[in-house]
């Protein structure tokens, strides 16, 4: 029997992969807009990277990620996330040094043991943003419309919501209002129950309908943040006001890592079902520091491109088809080996070429070129090789014109690039 991959590992094949590679060019082009340069750093890390700064108590750590132990007994995890590899490659290469406010960016996989469903994957990919060295809620805002602008430039609308977390002078206030709430409640699930103990604030982040239905009523951290973060909170909705970014607040979102501070916010659309987050992020004050770097602050965020490339498809517009300049219909051996020749030689000069190798019949050749949405044609047998002299058709307007063989194949090749793109 034939090997399959795992389950919730997925190829991207052609076909779709023409949405990713659309999803990712757009998405590098607005970050280098605002000034973000790319970082890539491994996929696989030390296990107490993530359990130090996603937090021992959260799900990502206790359920779903993908640990082991390597040959020499070391304890290893793919990253789940990429904010804790970039930090530790900030802080190992002194990145922090080199400039006072570093804007980085990586693009690939990520793996977590979730149970698999649509837009929910083992392994999935991010675009991940980190601003490191300003704690400037001006910087909040232009992080949460720069995200907002790479879904309206993909032609995706999503809502942004947002919130603030407070910071550890003013956590353990709410945490204590949150608690005497929590005790009211009869009917908690075993997960709350145990979240209680270990770490409140996470209840809020519950996926169960019942214990929603609850936290509906629960005390607001909005009410509970010291002067300093309730400032920022103002500061960064101005901003956002400035920047004509709307936003919702919403002072139930905790997001499920352990790290953040202060502003969080998720990109959310209505068209994916359950997994309608297409996006999300937040502050992390105290991060770099707690990793062993020096104490600088620092915001983020990260987007699942699957559920993007899910969108796109589901919205259908499809992107254009790629085009090819050239095939090169050739009949006859002698024909072939010069096409072969030409292939390579225009390929050289940038060109996109096909030829057929297999010395199919002309009729069969020009469906090839159609089907392959070829621009031009270039009809090459025996006779035209006796006369020097080449058939080029433009597929579209069916115009046919001679073309001139022999010479230096670089110099006929120039030539006939400038013909294709007269
Ligand atoms: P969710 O609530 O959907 O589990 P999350 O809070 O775990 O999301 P983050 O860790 O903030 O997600 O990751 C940011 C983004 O990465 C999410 O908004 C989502 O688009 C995407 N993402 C997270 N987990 C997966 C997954 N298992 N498969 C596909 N995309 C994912
Ligand atoms: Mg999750």
């Amino acid at each position: 029997m034939a090997v399959k991959a795992l389950k919730g590992f997925k190829d991207i094949v052609p076909g779709e992969v023409e949405t990713w590679q659309f999803i990712e060019a757009t998405a590098r082009d607005i970050l280098h807009r605002f000034g973000c340069s790319e970082i890539k750093v491994p996929i696989l890390e030390k296990t107490k990277l993530f359990k130090r700064s996603i937090g021992e108590t959260t799900d990502i750590v206790e359920k779903e990620m993908y640990t082991f132990s390597d040959r020499n007994g070391s304890s290893l995890t793919m990253r789940p996330e990429g904010t804790a590899p970039v930090l530790r490659a900030y802080i190992e290469n002194g990145l922090h040094a080199a400039k006072p406010i570093q804007k980085l960016y990586t693009i690939g996989p990520m793996f977590r043991h979730e149970r698999p469903q649509k837009g929910r994957l083992r392994q999935f990919h991010q675009i991940s943003v980190e601003v490191l060295g300003t704690d400037l809620p001006r910087v909040d805002a232009e992080l949460m419309a720069m995200a907002a602008l790479i879904l309206q430039e993909l032609g995706l609308s999503a809502s942004l919501e947002i919130n603030s977390l407070g910071c550890p002078s003013c956590r353990p206030d709410f945490n204590k209002a949150l608690l005497d709430f929590i005790g009211t409640i009869d009917d908690l699930c075993d997960d709350c129950l145990r979240r209680r103990q270990t770490n409140p604030l996470r209840v809020l982040d519950c996926k169960s309908a019942n214990c929603q239905a609850h936290y509906r009523n629960a005390p607001s951290i909005l009410d509970h943040l010291c002067p300093a973060c309730a400032d920022h909170f103002s500061a960064v909705k101005k901003g956002l006001d400035l920047l004509a970014v709307p936003y919702a607040v919403n002072p139930f979102m905790v997001r499920g890592l352990d790290y953040y501070t202060r502003t969080t916010f998720e990109l959310l659309t209505t068209d994916l079902g359950a997994q309608s987050t297409v996006g999300a992020g937040g502050r992390y004050d105290g991060l770099v520091a707690q990793l062993g770097g020096p104490a600088v602050p620092g915001i983020g965020f990260a987007m699942g491109m699957e559920r993007l490339a899910l969108l796109l498809e589901e919205q259908g517009d499809g992107l254009p088809e790629p085009e090819l300049d050239l095939f090169i219909a050739a009949i006859g051996p002698p024909a072939q080996d010069e096409a072969f020749r030409m292939s390579h030689a225009l390929r050289s000069l940038g060109l996109s070429v096909a030829m057929d190798h297999q010395d199919r019949s002309l009729k069969n050749q020009m469906k090839q070129a159609g089907r392959a949405q070829a621009r031009f044609t270039l009809i090459l047998g025996d006779a035209e090789l006796e006369k020097g002299e080449a058939i080029l058709r433009n597929m579209a307007s069916h115009d046919q014109i001679a073309v001139a063989l022999g010479g230096e194949l670089s110099a006929w090749s120039l030539a006939l690039a400038d013909k294709l793109f007269d």
